[in-house]
């Protein structure tokens, strides 16, 4: 099968024919018609996540058909249309996976990390761990609600009942849950890179209420704000703009280092967190959720043999939306959504 592989962090992906993978117990055999490009493979394929599978077939935004079960499998039907997200197996019996948090689990296998991923034509998984697709999305709009979509949803989740939300980063993952706070009766505020106006009109095109520099204070004290920006000079920047028992919610990764900062900026019961991958309830909520609001994503299709062409577009964050991968066999006509940059 056509697949594109990462021999090792800080080398371009190398488009190659490969072996297509058998489904084992417990897996299934998924054709691929989708996969997203996640911020996460810039910081794999910048040896910023340490340990990778090598060699290694990234990709964690996976809309795919189910091509064959394996033994065992009781969750899923070939023919049946997929996603498969970030989390790709847990030991299902540590105190983690027990209590419901099976996102902290320290023995989680990652897909497109510690588990070949969805940058191929053909990939396999954990039936347990696939994700319903909404009918009606095409898989060009599927694909970035699995994992921009999820994270963007579990930090949401996070900030509680908080009226006035700040974004601070506002790429795909701030562009898909802005409509879900929307939705929801929330207010959204919009931080970008400083003079980014093209982002800010966009964030205000999606329902944010105001949108500046990321340099600036807001108009009205914040009552939480979601930082989906890998810098950690910003931490301290919302913390100053969040009311007394407001949260900081960081869903980032990776993130540079953050600053000292005084006390008195986390003094008022000010809550700083992070939100680390996800859990199987947090995609199916979110994923029942996306049609009601409903959730539009903006794509654009690459062939898979041109995928870092793909990730160097992803990297300059300068286009909106989100970045595809294609196999060529559903370019040439089985996948009506698709089209090209
Ligand atoms: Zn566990
Ligand atoms: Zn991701």
């Amino acid at each position: 099968m056509r697949a594109v592989v990462l021999d090792a962090p800080g080398e371009p992906l190398r488009p190659a024919e490969i072996s297509r993978p058998d489904p084992g117990p417990g897996q299934v055999l998924l054709r691929v018609r989708a996969c997203a490009i996640c911020r996460t493979d810039l910081h794999i394929l910048d040896g910023e996540l340490p340990d990778p599978k090598l060699p290694l077939v990234m990709g964690h935004q996976i809309v795919a058909d189910v091509a064959e079960a394996g033994p065992g499998v009781e969750t899923a039907t070939p023919g049946d249309r997929v996603g498969m997200p970030w989390l790709g197996w847990t030991d299902g019996n540590c105190r983690y996976c027990m209590s419901g948090r099976e996102n902290l689990c320290p023995n989680a296998r990652f897909t497109g990390y510690h588990l070949d991923g969805g940058y191929a034509e053909w990939t396999v998984a954990d039936a347990r761990f696939c994700l319903p697709v909404p009918e009606g999305y095409p898989d060009l709009e599927a694909a970035p609600l699995l994992c921009a979509g999820l994270i963007g949803w579990r930090c949401l989740k996070m900030t509680g009942d908080a009226e006035l939300i700040g974004i601070y980063g506002f790429g795909t993952a701030a562009r898909l849950i802005a409509q879900v706070a929307r939705y929801q009766g929330r207010r959204v505020f919009a931080f970008t890179r400083p003079g980014d106006q093209e982002t800010q009109k966009s964030a205000l095109d999606l329902g944010a209420e105001w949108a500046g520099d990321s340099t600036e204070p807001p108009p009205e004290e914040l009552d939480a704000a979601i930082l989906f920006a890998a810098v950690g000079d910003l931490v301290p920047v919302a913390l100053a703009a969040v009311a007394p028992g407001g949260a900081v919610v960081c869903g980032e990764i990776h993130m540079s280092d953050i600053p000292s900062f005084p006390y008195e900026l986390l003094w008022q019961e000010r809550v700083l967190r992070s939100v680390a991958n996800l859990t199987r309830a947090d995609g199916v909520e979110f994923l029942a959720l996306a049609p009601r609001v409903p959730v539009r994503s903006s794509a654009t299709a690459f062939p898979l043999e041109d995928a870092n062409r793909a990730v160097g577009w992803v990297r300059t964050g300068a286009a909106a939306g989100a970045a595809v991968l294609v196999p060529a066999a559903m370019v040439e006509g089985r996948n009506p959504g698709t089209r090209q940059p």
